[in-house]
This record gives C-alpha cells, structure tokens and sequence, in this order.
C-alpha cells in the first residue's frame, strides 16, 4: 500500500474523529417537519429521522450519546410517546453514538447485519495503529438484516433497503412509501465530496449502483432526507450521483491504465467540483485516494 495514502487518510481520519469529540453542550436540536408524521431533526452530526406514531415513535439515528436528552426532549416536543423503534443507518459514531442511552430507555435497535458485526468486534487497524473497542451489547442492534426489511408503523408502509457497500458496507435507506419521503443516510449527503469509508467496506462503485437504485425507487415529488444538510429531491440525488459518476470515471481510467493515485492527481479529476465541494471535510484530492482505495473493494 501506498505510505502517502496511507497517512492522508490517518490524518482525515483523525480529524473525522476529533470533529466527534467536541462539545456538545451548546448543541440545540431543531424540528424540521417533513410530512405528514415525518419529522427531521438536526443537531450535531447526521440528519435524525422521525416518526411520531400514535403511542409510540420511530428514530432513523442518534447522532451523540450525550444529546440524547435533548434528542428526547425534541422528539417528546412532537408528540409524547416513548421511542420503541431505532434504525442506523450505518455504523458510524455521529449516527450510532446515542444507541446506549436509547437501548437503555427501550428504544429496540434495527440495522444492516455488518453494522452489527463491525460493532461487535474490535476493529484494529494496523496502518493507522488505531484500536476501536467493541460497543457494548446494549448498544448493539437487536435485530439485524440483510439486503431488505418491511414493516408497518401505525399508517404508514416502511421500507429499508441495503443495496450495496457504498459508504459503508452496512448502509440502509427507509423509505417511507406511503408518504413518499426517504432517509438516506450518508449514501446522499449536501456537504460536498461524500466519504467512502474504504476501512468499513465502502465502495465508490457500490456507492454509484447504491444511488441508481434510489434513483430507481422515487420520484419527483419524493422528499429526500439527506445523512447531512438540508431537505432535498431527486434532481439532488441525481446530480449527486452524475458527480460521483463522472470522477471515478476519471479516477478509473487511470487506475485501469496502471498509474499512481498521485499521477491520477495531476491530471486534476475534480477540477470543476473544488469550488462548490471542497468546503467539506473531504476534499477533492482526499476523494480521489478513497476513491482510489476503494477499487480494491469488492462492489456488489
Ligand atoms: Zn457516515
């Protein structure tokens, strides 16, 4: 492996965590409705979704364990019932960090089966000689699946779809068909360059079937709850997805012919996205190495 990449991507790592360890007792949650019983609800890292049933309620991710008070409050300031139902959509600490303290107020967690296992396990990682514990049981999900998951919650028809490795090799969409609204996680994410999280299985091909699959499930009135940023639609997806498409085309081509990440690099594959994306935390050059990485992973 290529030393250079190697601790770029420390280093991004690195800083994706320290960005997690900040404070968060300033952090205020707000309320977006988006339909109907659907809600948005935004603090500190990813979107949380919500639906307020009539006696009980349904969370799509927690962002940090210690806003799951104010997480509560929000929830309870939408309708007071006990949330019985929380799904991640992936496992990542600004989606998972509050599963503890909801599995301890009762909340049953649902999730892609390699959410589960990557938890479960310690996760080391000897070029970045970084050790992640395992959860403990209580924040694990209970029930896991594998490719897709059905459920009714009070009106309203539930779909939850694992499509492919693409961020991840544990993301999940739901989609709430009878209302039309879908929570992406961050396969679909606003804040320029997304992170293909080749260490967790993430895949840039997967994450391009993953987005023509959502593609192929809504349509142009279909509210999109993105893993960060604000409500979104198709036609974002669908940019979104032509981005993506068209640098690792790029990235592919050389990769193909045999050249290095960092000649790749010069042939500049992100140039006409810097200036909109590159305010991210990932910008265009680190997105290319993942990009890069991730060819070694299997797609599905
Ligand atoms: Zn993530």
């Amino acid at each position: 492996m290529n030393t250079k990449l190697l601790l770029l991507i420390s280093l991004l790592l690195a800083a994706y965590s320290a960005r997690a360890q900040r404070d968060f007792s300033q952090v205020e949650i707000k309320v977006v409705p988006v339909k109907g019983n659907i809600y948005m609800l935004q603090g500190a890292g990813g979107n949380i979704g919500l639906y307020a049933g009539e006696t009980t309620a349904m969370l799509i991710d927690n962002q940090f364990a210690p806003l799951a008070e104010k997480i509560q409050a929000a929830a309870k300031s939408v309708k007071d019932v006990p949330i019985r139902v929380l799904i991640n959509t992936h496992l990542h600490g600004d989606h998972t960090g509050g599963n503890q303290p909801f599995a301890e107020g009762g909340s049953l967690i649902l999730a892609q089966e390699n959410v589960r296992s990557r938890m479960s396990k310690e996760q080391v990682n000897e070029f970045f000689n970084r050790t992640t514990p395992p959860s403990p049981a209580i924040a694990l999900p209970v029930i896991t699946f594998g490719d897709d998951m059905h459920f009714n919650f009070f009106e309203e028809e539930i779909a939850v779809y694992h499509y492919a490795a693409a961020h991840t090799d544990g993301d999940a969409v739901i989609y709430f068909k009878s209302s039309n609204v879908i929570h992406t996680g961050d396969v679909f994410v606003t804040y320029g360059f997304p992170f293909v999280d080749a260490y967790n299985g993430g895949s840039i091909n997967g994450f391009i079937h993953f987005l023509d699959k959502i593609l192929g499930l809504i349509n142009d009135e279909t509210i999109v709850i993105p893993g960060h940023g604000d409500l979104s639609t198709k036609a974002d997806v669908r940019r979104f997805r032509d981005r993506l498409t068209t640098i690792r085309d790029r990235v592919y081509a050389g990769y193909q012919a045999g050249k290095s990440v960092d000649d790749i690099l010069k042939e500049k594959p992100t140039a006409e996205f810097d200036e909109e994306w590159g305010k991210g935390f990932i910008k265009g050059e680190d997105f290319v190495k993942l990009i890069y990485l991730s060819f070694d992973n299997p797609e599905k």
